[in-house]
């Protein structure tokens, strides 16, 4: 009897820890703006409420973001200043598609890979569902890191200064390529730079 009583209280019990575990808690980015970087502090915890990997997650960010950046088991960094609200909005899309089960709506999933595909496998229900790979840095990158002397970068030609030299843009610079024309898609070294213009030598015509 006393047996059945723990039966009958297991199975009035069920739908509660149903409900329990559906009622997933989505965690709560904390970032800061340092500069001209922002870092999110929470990140590694944030990771682990989730289940999901930092590199995963990582990854995600820096796409998304379409910015450069790095991260740890920690911390991760970007480059750029970022409202707290963006990168929630952003971490939620990707729970939204990283995380929580399609049919079933829980978050207990893993990602897999199979044959160059990544899906979500939900452990709870059993599904299945096939989800974009998240590829590093697959947006461009919105700001072009800064020139130093020596650096090798391949511009596209789009005006012609006065000297006759080919202009062309690249981030914040004014590039001036000697000998170069309207067109032309270069590859040039840089030899000197004065605030946002920078002057390179044509290492190979592309
Ligand atoms: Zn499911």
């Amino acid at each position: 009897m006393e047996y059945e009583d723990m039966l009958d209280r297991a199975y009035s019990a069920l739908p509660e820890i149903l409900k329990e575990e559906s009622r997933f808690q989505i965690p709560v980015l904390e970032a800061v703006v340092q500069g001209r970087i922002t870092v999110v502090s929470n990140f590694g915890d944030v990771s682990k409420g989730i289940n999901r990997s930092t590199d995963i997650l990582g990854k995600y960010f820096l796409g998304v973001m379409g910015t450069a950046g790095e991260y740890d088991a920690s911390r991760l960094t970007l480059k750029g200043q970022f409202r707290l609200a963006q990168l929630q909005d952003k971490f939620e899309a990707f729970i939204e598609s990283y995380v929580i089960c399609p049919e079933c709506k829980r978050p207990d999933t893993n990602i897999i890979h199979e044959k160059r595909m990544t899906f979500l496998k939900c452990e709870a229900c059993g599904a299945r569902h096939s989800v974009g790979t998240i590829k590093q840095k697959s947006a461009p990158m919105t700001e072009k890191p800064d020139l130093s002397i020596g650096d090798e970068i391949t511009v596209q030609i789009t005006r012609t200064g006065k000297k006759g030299d080919g202009m062309a843009r690249h981030g914040k610079y004014l590039v001036f390529v000697n000998n170069s024309r309207e067109g032309q898609t270069v590859k040039t070294k840089i030899t000197g730079i004065n605030k946002n213009m920078a002057f390179g030598d044509i290492v190979q015509t592309l």
